[in-house]
């Protein structure tokens, strides 16, 4: 019964589509090689200050590449001896909620040895059952 609770709640009041299952293990490659995506990936520093001005989260970060798909960042939060986030209590809701599925719409990948994943909240089966239902309709 939770089960189904939980479920419903995902789908569709969060409107879900993956659960995050597993944990950290606090790697830190998450912290490192980051696109920042609004609207589109960010492509230039001076797009990038005007981002720093909405959102306290994008002034951890600093510009360390720039590859064919965009700026790339590695946030200064990052102890790099240890890979621990030197302010892991006050870390904003954004690195406390990753991984999102939003990183997929991105195009982006989970880093290399997450230790979470994302499973789909309903099997194949079931999205195909929901489709042939609505186009019985
Ligand atoms: S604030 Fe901490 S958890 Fe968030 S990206 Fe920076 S180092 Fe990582
Ligand atoms: S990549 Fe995954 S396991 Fe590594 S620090 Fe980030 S969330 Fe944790």
């Amino acid at each position: 019964m939770l089960k189904k609770i939980k479920k419903f709640f995902y789908l569709y009041i969060l409107k879900r589509k993956y659960y995050r299952v597993g944990q950290c293990n606090a790697c830190g490659r998450c912290c490192q090689k980051i696109y920042v995506k609004h609207k589109h990936v960010i492509q230039t520093e001076e797009e990038f200050k005007i981002l720093q001005r909405q959102h306290p989260f994008y002034t951890y970060l600093r510009v360390i590449d720039k590859d064919e798909t965009g700026l790339v960042f590695e946030c200064t939060n990052l102890d790099k001896e240890t890979n621990k986030c030197k302010i892991h209590k006050m870390r904003p809701g954004i690195c406390r909620r990753y991984p999102q599925e939003e990183l997929f719409l991105m195009g982006g990948t989970l880093a290399e040895h997450c230790g979470y994943r994302l499973e789909p909240i309903e099997s194949f089966e079931e999205v195909f059952n929901k489709v042939s239902k609505r186009q019985k309709k």
